[in-house]
């Protein structure tokens, strides 16, 4: 019954789950509607491939805020470390950089794929059907029919398996092959699903059009939100960067239930309210305002535009309020950005159609891992090691 298993979707989670399922000698057929596989990973790839984070475990299972218990047990299952083994036994290297993150030491995403495939391949029992859309699923008796638009012949085809194995993505980038087309044939089995939402995703803020003409993508380096220090960008639209995404259930969930979040940034986390005051009385009066602050405050670029632009000239004028503003700039967001740019989405199947063994309760056989499944994590390398090590006990689950 369990020589072969039938897996849609070869993002991360299906190309682990078939590596795992093949080692163990069960024959995987492997779909997925694009022409390639990882299209994901690959574009993850280019802005740096940030494989997993080396922090404690406690530290660790905080980013999975709302579902704890269970990332604690699939991650304590299948860890960090456990992620880069598995790096190394495809010949790519890792070290730990400077915020914990973990990336590949040489190779690229692209040749890390590569050599995850070469891995697949070594197997007779391994087939992998690309440019295959999955457009029915249906339990009939003890099996699941599934039925595939081959986008090359433009024909059906029609396969039958005891177990299945999805992992179809969330709905960010749908360019990668993640366009969420699957809630509907899973709704058809009736499976709640939570909507999707963009996260680890810029927010839109009401600039000035004076300040919106001037702003590409503007670091503010070494800032704090929320007392955790990091970078964010200033953009024609508003914000983003890595201090936001790390804040985006926070904000999101605030726009969704208030229409706007009021972002506070501390543009000098470490320096006191009246050690900016006294920087300031230092200025030299014949210089012009702009002038004073930047000299006295060592304001970027930037920072001097955001005063300039977004102060009232009674504010922008009294050294108490910029010193004030200084420690709490404030930014009204309200609005994501569009799903097709965040990083990740938000949503999808509920954790209370699932058992802990990752199998559709409804439909026992049928079983979900990655981001199809309705958690978040901001970026680190949490959203990697989640795809893992769902995948993980997916494979372990059909294999006990
Ligand atoms: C720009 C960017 C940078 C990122 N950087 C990082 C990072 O550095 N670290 C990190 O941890 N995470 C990062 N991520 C997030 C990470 O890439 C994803 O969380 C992860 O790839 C999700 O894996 P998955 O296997 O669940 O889904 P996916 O990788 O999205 O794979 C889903 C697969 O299902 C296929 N599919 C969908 N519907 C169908 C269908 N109907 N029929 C057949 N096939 C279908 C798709 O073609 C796709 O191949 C990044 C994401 C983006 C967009």
């Amino acid at each position: 019954m369990k020589s072969k298993v039938v897996i849609v979707g070869a993002g991360v989670s299906g190309l682990f789950a078939a590596y795992k399922l093949l080692e163990a000698g069960i024959g995987v057929d492997l779909y997925d509607h694009s022409s390639g596989v990882g299209k994901k990973f690959l574009v993850a790839g280019k802005g740096g491939l940030n494989l997993t984070h080396s922090e404690e475990r406690d530290e660790f299972i905080k980013n999975y805020e709302g579902h704890e218990e269970l990332f604690s047990s699939l991650i304590s299952e299948f860890s960090p470390d456990d992620l880069i083994s598995f790096c190394k036994g495809l010949s790519v290297e890792t070290f730990v950089g400077s915020s914990g993150r973990v990336f590949p030491k040489e190779l690229t995403a692209a040749h890390m794929l590569r050599n995850w495939l070469d891995a697949l391949r070594q197997y007779s029992n391994f087939n992998l059907f690309l440019n295959h859309r999955l457009v029915s699923l249906q339990k009939v008796d003890e099996a699941f029919n599934l039925d595939f638009l081959s986008l090359e012949s433009k024909k059906e085809i029609s396969i039958s398996s005891n177990i299945v194995v999805m992992g179809l993505g969330g709905k960010s980038w749908k360019k990668t092959g993640s366009d969420g087309s699957w809630v509907k044939l899973i709704n058809r089995l009736g499976l709640e699903i939570s909507p999707f939402l963009s996260m680890n995703c810029g927010y839109e803020a009401k600039w000035p059009d004076s300040l919106k003409a001037m702003l590409d993508h503007d670091p503010l380096k070494n800032v704090s939100i929320f007392g955790k220090k990091g970078e964010l960008m200033l953009t024609p639209f508003g914000v983003e960067g890595g201090l936001i995404y790390a804040f985006s259930k926070k904000i999101q969930k605030e726009i969704i239930d208030n229409g706007e979040f009021a972002l506070e940034i501390d543009l000098r986390p470490d320096s006191s309210f009246d050690e900016l005051k006294n920087s300031l009385s230092n200025k030299r009066l014949k210089d012009s305002r702009g002038n004073q602050l930047r000299k006295s405050l060592k304001l970027t670029k930037v920072e001097s535009l955001l005063l300039k632009e977004t102060l009232s000239k009674e504010h922008y004028f009294s050294d108490e309020k910029v010193a004030c503003s200084l420690k709490s700039f404030k930014i009204t967001l309200f609005k994501a950005r569009p799903i097709d740019e965040a990083i990740s989405s938000s949503g999808g199947i509920k954790f209370s159609e699932v058992s802990d063994s990752l199998e559709s309760k409804k439909h026992l056989g049928l079983y979900f891992m990655g981001e199809m499944l309705d958690w978040d994590a901001p970026t680190g390398g949490y959203l990697f090691q989640g795809c893992f090590s769902s995948a993980y006990r997916v494979v372990k689950s059909i294999l006990s």
